[in-house]
């Protein structure tokens, strides 16, 4: 799939299953230099050609003031990290959960071991400190979440970046409406 395509196909699947609102998150894909990333303001689960953005990853453009808000956040992971894909929602179950830890595990089986021991971090929105913040702790997992605001997810694909966001959004899910139903 090209990957102008991929980010139509996994921007509409993350807003389909709740991960986040159309208005919020977002995607990016590093290609040597080039890096794709989804423009502000665009809706994930209606992206068109006009809404993907291509960069420079290694200097600045006049296209990176149309760019998402958090483009800082995703270029530091990749100058931190050698993931190529980065995928950012705002996924509610999550974010609740996470409101008063520093870490986030779940202990389910080998098959999912990027489920233990997530980091939890925080910073203001597209700040360089959040930045610095989430790419430090990408260096150690490939799921950061953000106190109050969403997850990262930095994987070799976008598939596989969509696979772990979207099973740590469920997992969280399970939890919490666990915790709710069984308080009594
Ligand atoms: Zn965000």
């Amino acid at each position: 799939m090209r990957i102008e395509d991929q980010f139509v196909f996994y921007g509409k699947k993350c807003v389909k299953e709740g991960m986040t609102t159309s208005f919020f998150g977002n995607i990016s894909f590093l290609q040597g230099d080039l890096l794709y990333i989804t423009a502000s303001g665009a809706m994930l689960d209606d992206l068109g050609r006009n809404d993907i953005l291509q960069l420079n990853i290694k200097k600045e453009s006049p296209a990176e003031k149309r760019a998402s808000s958090e483009l800082c956040v995703h270029r530091k992971i990749y100058e931190r990290t050698s993931f190529k894909s980065v995928i950012h929602t705002h996924s509610l179950y999550t974010v609740i959960l996470s409101k008063y830890k520093s870490q986030l595990s779940f202990q389910l089986s080998e098959v999912l071991p990027f489920l233990e021991n997530i980091p939890v971090v925080e910073g203001r929105s597209g700040s360089m400190q959040l930045a610095e913040n989430v790419a430090t702790a990408a260096e150690k997992s490939t799921l950061v979440v953000v106190k109050e605001h969403g997850v990262f997810a930095q994987a070799p694909s976008l598939k596989e970046a969509y696979v772990r966001i979207s099973a740590l959004e469920y997992i969280s899910k399970k939890t919490v409406l666990e915790q709710i139903y069984y308080r009594g």
